[in-house]
């Protein structure tokens, strides 16, 4: 009797009379820089069911965004619940030029605080999530997002090597026949053309590099979703969280093409043959990835959908040909949300109208999905204290006002200490951080 009175006063963010049976399983997927107005287009040609059909039996609309909008950073605002002065992965990369990884993290992220609000949890491919922390549930770590496949995912052998990928740590070998492995080049270019057209002539360098970063990162979308769907329909968590990036890593490459007359410059017939799809492709290839989640999703799940930010023409690459990165989203353009599920209220598609489309602020996740689990909000996130940055309008009315927001006080000094970013393994260290800046970060870091 005494070890559960003991429990019960010293339990985590949810451990307590607060948590009842959960009605329904929630699916949160993560696609980086999907744009409102890409997405909208898109939708009304009838090109992402899955979205639509999320929209159409739920909501979509805009969702605000952190400045500086730098994805590694928003991805830990929504996966925390705090601002970037709070959680500390204020960057790509810490002051050493090493990439952010977990254990620098200062507070606790949804994993940490839905494990320790009783529930269970899988986690497939977060920004910073290696090395992978120990939760109720299982773990694909991700280094720095699609910048790994290149460099760890030379084959089955090499990811094995690689320690603290998953949790449980023996959660390797299960995940391998869902993983791509591209070995080489040429592989990973195969599949890239089964999703994008091949080019019929050879391009210069810039565009080379560009196509190269869709082709690892279409590969690393591929292995999360289809880890992803392994996990649910596996014994599905209470909470699912899947990431995938190709929307961000093709908008950078090849915004020109979708938008040309924002340049000063010609863009050739052939280059705007070969790659002049190369957005939509990207947003019709995640939709359908969604749509396999979806399907292997449980049945009641309620699904959440959203970006980090939006996207549009760079104005630093206007009149440069030899710039890479002809998208950008430095100056906070807002992301989106889908949601559709029994607790989710039926608005419809407000990207369609031209009233108010936004949802919420991506503070507004976290406190979110810890309601949905009945788990208590640590009353002083932004997303909880000030009624601007909620999406508690996304809910369906009547369960809402049944299941009233239950809050809790920081949580936040029960939490490990953070420490200094770990590089994988020593021999990594040159090869990724070449490649990391390779994918256009490296552009980012000159600006700071
Ligand atoms: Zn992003």
């Amino acid at each position: 009797m005494g070890v559960v009175l003991l429990a019960a006063a010293c339990g985590g963010a949810g451990d307590d009379e607060s948590l009842g049976a959960l009605e329904h399983p929630v699916l949160l997927v993560g696609i980086d820089g999907l744009d409102p107005l890409v997405v909208g287009e898109l939708i009304a040609e009838g090109k992402l069911p899955h979205l639509a059909g999320l929209a159409e039996r739920g909501v979509l609309g805009e969702l605000e965004t952190m400045d500086p909008t730098l994805s590694p950073v928003i991805w830990n605002c929504i996966a925390t619940g705090q601002p970037p002065e709070r959680h500390g992965i204020t960057f790509f990369s810490d002051a050493e030029g090493r990439p952010f990884t977990s254990n620098a993290r200062r507070v606790p992220a949804l994993w940490n605080l839905v494990s320790d609000g009783g529930r269970s949890v899988d986690v497939v491919g977060w920004w910073n999530t290696w090395p992978a922390e120990p939760i109720r549930g299982r773990m694909l770590a991700s280094y720095a997002a699609a910048a790994q496949a290149s460099v760890i995912w030379k084959s089955p052998a090499a990811w094995k090597e690689l320690e603290e990928q998953t949790w449980p740590p023996t959660l390797v070998e299960e995940l391998i026949p869902h993983m791509i492995f591209p070995g080489d080049v040429e592989v990973v270019m195969n599949r890239l053309h089964e999703v994008f057209p091949r080019p019929h002539s050879s391009f210069g360098e810039v565009l080379r590099k560009s196509q190269a970063n869709v082709a690892w990162s279409l590969a690393a979308d591929q292995s999360f979703a289809g880890v992803g769907r392994y996990m649910l329909s596996n014994e599905a968590a209470d909470l699912t969280m899947v990431y995938m990036s190709l929307p961000d890593v093709a908008g950078h490459g090849f915004w020109s093409f979708r938008e040309p007359e924002a340049f000063s410059y010609e863009i050739g017939a052939e280059a705007r043959q070969a790659f002049g799809d190369y957005v939509s492709l990207s947003y019709i290839e995640a939709d359908r990835l969604l749509g396999e989640l979806i399907a292997a999703a449980p049945k009641d799940a309620d699904v959440i959908v959203l970006s980090d930010h939006g996207m549009h023409a760079n104005p630093a690459a206007r009149d440069d040909p030899s710039q890479g990165a002809t998208g950008h989203h430095l100056d906070v353009p807002p992301g989106i949300l889908a949601a559709a599920g029994p607790r989710i209220e039926r608005r419809g598609n407000l990207l369609k109208g031209t009233a108010e489309r936004s949802l919420g602020h991506v503070l507004g996740v976290a406190p979110l999905v810890l309601r949905l689990l009945h788990i208590r909000q640590p009353e002083h996130w932004p997303g909880v204290a000030n009624q601007a940055f909620s999406l508690a309008g996304c809910l369906d009315l009547e369960w809402s006002t049944n299941n009233p927001a239950l809050t809790t006080a920081s949580v936040d000094r029960d939490f490990r200490a953070p420490s200094a970013s770990r590089i994988p393994a020593a021999n990594l260290d040159d090869e990724f951080l070449n490649h990391f800046s390779g994918i256009g970060y490296g552009v980012l870091e000159e600006k700071e």
